[in-house]
């Protein structure tokens, strides 16, 4: 899905770091894509997308390989519509959720999706969400969010997702730590562990795995942001009162030793008890990537904007691995919550905001990467041109956080480069 953006952000100032700000045509998956990670997650979510034969499609492209006998997405298509339309629409919609819910009666939580077609844009999802929730009540919860992609890019829909999930949480008044951006389910499980093992015994994860253990929140609460994507959540958790706790993100063992230092600063632990509890999963995961920095070391690497992962990315490939950035893009640079990675990261790679894919194109054929990092969109082209890529989706897909993922993520970056030599061979 390409669509043509402006990216109006202010100029930065002359103590800012500089950015190479772009507005143009660019190539980059719309929220919808989030659905793939997400209905993996809440396990008795079910999310209806409100959109066209495109959304249709999409999702069963993005979604292709896994098969499920149940599937916790499906697309309501409403088209070629006319204002006079709507009330029908409006009914269809109702129809289509009545069924579903009859026949799926394990779905707790159902997201009403939007998505970019006229007709879908002048149905109001979000009254369509408080009708139908009056109606399934107490048995189901109905939200809605967008994920069109006028509105949204990729992993923008999962911050749409968490956004909409926020006003919903109840109120404790314990303190507590908060987990915010969907982490695979193993993942969690390390974390919580090693939380844990520090003393913090409350900690909770938003999104959780099932909506009935949606986490409580309150003015004790303080939150810690596991993906760097998380703009609207962030704000809506701000909006009731919850402190953030500043860090970079858990990608790579620097970035998750110093996450977890943070959370464990930000709730009086000792040093003695962080390097108990740390020390050797820190030390396990610094063997596993040192064992993929002989192949990557040196090697030049250009990341298109896509996932909003670039730049804690470009900060353990440049770090941990010793690769050479010549371009991080991210499709929207959060100055705040990115600012422990922006402190990191080396000022000779170029950082750059939207994206002109033309020009952006030829800035990375201009660089000769040894390998390129970008949407699907980009990929077949750029290897047709005898450039290596790797897909950012499956940074998205695979677990990739925390001390025990490192090395895998490391091997992410390795294997298109091995494939590649042994295709030459
Ligand atoms: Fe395409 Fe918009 Fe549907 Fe995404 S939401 S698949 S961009 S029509």
């Amino acid at each position: 899905m390409s669509s043509t953006l402006a990216v109006g952000r202010p100029a930065a100032g002359c103590n800012e770091r500089p950015v190479l700000r772009e507005r143009g045509q660019r190539e980059v998956f719309c929220g919808l894509t989030g659905i793939i990670w997400l209905h993996r997650k809440i396990q008795d979510a079910f999310f209806l997308v409100v959109g066209s034969r495109t959304c249709a499609h999409l999702l069963q492209s993005a979604a292709g390989v896994m098969i499920f006998a149940e599937p916790r997405f499906a697309t309501a298509i409403i088209d070629e519509r006319d204002l006079a339309g709507l009330a029908d629409a409006n009914d269809e919609l109702d129809r289509v959720v009545e069924q579903l819910l009859a026949r799926r009666p394990e779905i707790k939580l159902l997201f009403l999706v939007g998505s970019c077609p006229s007709e879908v844009i002048k149905l109001d999802l979000s009254r369509a969400a408080i009708r139908l929730g009056r109606r399934f009540s107490p048995e189901v919860r109905v939200l809605s969010y967008s994920g069109s992609g006028i509105e949204t890019t990729f992993t923008q829909g999962e911050d749409a997702c968490l956004a909409s999930l926020v006003p919903t949480l109840p109120k404790t008044d314990s303190a507590s730590l908060l987990v915010v951006g969907a982490l695979a389910d193993v993942v969690e499980d390390q974390f919580a562990r090693l939380f844990n093992a520090m003393g913090l015994t409350d900690v909770r994860f938003l999104p959780p795995r099932r909506s009935a253990d949606l986490p409580a929140v309150g003015p004790s609460t303080k939150y810690i942001l596991a993906q760097p994507f998380l703009t609207d959540t962030a704000r809506a958790l701000e909006e009731r009162g919850e402190k953030r706790v500043p860090a970079p993100f858990p990608l790579g063992v620097e970035g998750t030793t110093l996450w977890l230092q943070a959370a464990a600063t930000a709730f009086g632990v000792s040093p003695i008890r962080f390097a108990a509890a740390t020390d050797l999963p820190r030390e396990r995961g610094q063997r596993a990537v040192s064992s993929h920095r002989a192949l990557l070391a040196g090697k030049r690497i250009f990341l298109f904007p896509d996932s909003q992962i670039e730049i804690p990315l470009a900060r353990f490939l440049s770090r941990e691995l010793s690769m050479q950035v010549a371009e991080a893009g991210t499709p929207y640079l959060h100055r705040v919550h990115l600012a422990e990675e922006l402190a990191m990261l080396s000022e000779h790679i170029v950082l750059s905001e939207g994206q002109d894919v033309e020009r952006q194109l030829d800035r990375c054929r201009a660089a000769r990467p040894d390998l390129v990092v970008c949407g699907l969109g980009l990929a077949n082209p750029l290897e047709a041109e005898g450039m290596t890529t790797k897909w950012s989706i499956e940074l998205l897909f695979t677990p990739v956080q925390g001390y025990e993922q490192a090395g895998d993520l490391a091997e992410l970056f390795a294997r298109p480069l091995v494939r590649r030599t042994r295709l030459a061979v």
